[in-house]
């Protein structure tokens, strides 16, 4: 390809430049020449308070603050150290506790969960299932590794999950392939912060337990979000759920730091199996540390060591689980406002539950985002509509976009 002068494209399609990226610098460089009030930057996917600015949980951030050289500057282990394995495990199942066997490996953020499963329970060439509307990045982590994203329509016409169109294509693939590595992106999904509810979720279930026992699949459980969604034991209730799957369906759990306790640049994150045999757990481990070991190597020291401290103080960690509710409360707040003044403006979205992001559909989102540009709102468009940052924008801007979006659409 023209394009490539000394590297390999190998399959990749790799843009010039990155997309969100430069909607934000335009949205900085109006914000420098006409002051922030004049500008809606909805393109971040970090929670900024009211006046833009990074929020981060303070008693993490002591945490932080207070570590030993040991505790950052050492090498950490392959799959992490102990306390952090047991931590993270903690932090992803909350108070549930797994009948199966449960191993966690250290990885760097959700990110490294997500390619650690794809490139262990798929093989080269093969397609991994994920809904029309998805994280971008999964994209790009199944062309790196020589595979390929195909998806379904998540919703029925009337904004249910999309089983039939699930079970599907499930079916349609494992006609072409003997192994299959599914995604699902819930609570909170990004970019549509919709949920599955625990029916959806026993759908799936069902759907998934009428797969031959010749297949493999890896259930991988997109959770970056689980704790910005609401009640932390209410989102969880689908965990006992994916312990009834037959044995050659093995459910993975991406849990991030990054949202959690507000350490995105820490890279810190794990991989959690519930495993129905003692056998399944062990082998989880041994190939997701050798495939550690052949990309990253070890993860960083210093997440883990936060998260293993903050697990080990009964009352820092009631501290940070507070802190996150008052930040989570207004995260919900303004998806609530979002919301409200979408439907005030007849403005359609994508059935919304909580978290980072909304969505809008429609067919020209290049079009509509570069009209909302010129009046000073920046928000990112995707293959099928708008994404919205409600985590980066006051609740007065959440009031106020929906009619000014709705407007550039009918302009
Ligand atoms: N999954 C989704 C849907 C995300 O939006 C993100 C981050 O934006 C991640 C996973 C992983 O994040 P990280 O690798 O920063 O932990």
């Amino acid at each position: 390809m023209a394009e490539f002068i000394m590297a390999a494209q190998n399959g990749r399609n790799i843009p010039t430049e990155d997309k969100i990226f430069g909607i934000s610098r335009r949205a900085n460089e109006m914000i420098n020449e006409k002051g922030p009030d004049a500008v809606v930057n909805a393109t971040i996917g970090t929670l900024l308070d009211d006046d833009g600015d990074l929020m981060v949980l303070s008693s993490v951030d002591d945490t932080y603050m207070g570590l030993e050289p040991e505790e950052y500057a050492a090498y950490a282990p392959i799959g992490g150290t102990p306390a952090y394995k047991k931590a993270a495990i903690k932090a992803a199942l909350g108070k549930y506790e797994p009948k199966g066997y449960v191993e966690a490996v250290a990885t760097p953020g959700g990110t490294g969960s997500i390619r650690n499963t794809i490139a262990n329970y798929s093989c080269p060439g093969d397609k991994v299932l994920t809904s029309d509307w998805h994280w971008a990045p999964y994209r790009t982590i199944t062309s790196e590794i020589g595979r390929s994203i195909d998806t379904y329509q998540l919703f029925t016409e009337d904004g249910q999950f999309n089983i039939e169109a699930f079970s599907k294509k499930v079916h349609e693939i494992l006609e072409i392939q003997d192994r299959l590595v599914i995604i699902i992106n819930t609570p909170a999904h990004n970019p549509t912060g919709y949920a599955l509810s625990n029916e959806d979720w026993q759908q799936v279930v069902d759907c998934l337990s009428y797969v031959a026992p010749e297949n493999r699949i890896a259930l991988l459980v997109d959770a970056a979000y689980i704790d910005f969604a609401g009640d932390e034991n209410k989102y969880r209730e689908f965990l006992p759920i994916l312990e009834t799957l037959p044995a050659n369906i093995l459910p993975i759990i991406a849990y991030s730091m990054s949202k959690t306790f507000t350490i995105y640049g820490m890279r810190c994150g794990a991989m959690i199996c519930l495993a129905p045999t003692r056998e399944i757990a062990e082998e989880f481990k041994r190939v997701c540390e050798f495939s550690s070991r052949g990309t990253w190597s070890n993860s960083a020291k210093a997440g883990q060591s936060i998260i293993a401290n903050i697990f080990a103080d009964e009352e820092l960690l009631k501290k940070v689980t507070q802190e996150r509710k008052d930040i989570r409360e207004m995260l919900l707040s303004r998806g609530k406002a979002f919301e409200e003044e979408s439907i005030k403006a007849g403005l359609k979205i994508v059935p919304f539950d909580a978290g980072f992001f909304a969505s809008i559909p429609c067919d020209n989102p290049d079009e509509i985002s570069a009209k909302l540009e010129k009046k000073g709102i920046f928000l990112v468009p995707l293959a099928m509509g708008l994404r919205v940052s409600i985590a980066s924008i006051s609740e007065e801007k959440c009031r106020r976009i929906p009619a000014e979006i709705k407007r550039a659409m009918e302009e």
